[in-house]
């Protein structure tokens, strides 16, 4: 909301207004062709994202997601032949 006020976001990437606001954007690309200026909102949501989580902890999900393979091994190695 700072932004769309024309308020300076003053939490670079810790900021929890861009968060919230990246947090619409599917990472698509849909309007990376659009842009006049060339603005890619897929890789600055994955930048952004990168340094937000520096300082913090991952949600569960991205645990659950970013460790398929983990899980994966321990459900293949757990698994029984019948
Ligand atoms: S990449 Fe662009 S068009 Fe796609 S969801 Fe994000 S902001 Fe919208």
């Amino acid at each position: 909301m700072q932004a769309l006020e024309g308020d300076v976001v003053t939490d670079g990437w810790q900021s929890e207004e861009v968060k919230e606001a990246l947090d619409l954007c599917l990472a698509c690309k849909g309007c990376k062709g659009d842009c006049p200026v060339n603005v890619d909102m897929a890789t600055f949501k994955s930048e952004f994202l990168s340094r937000y989580y520096e300082k913090k902890w991952r949600p569960r999900e991205a645990w659950a997601m970013g460790l398929i393979d983990v899980w994966a091994r321990i459900a293949s190695a757990s698994a029984t032949v019948h």
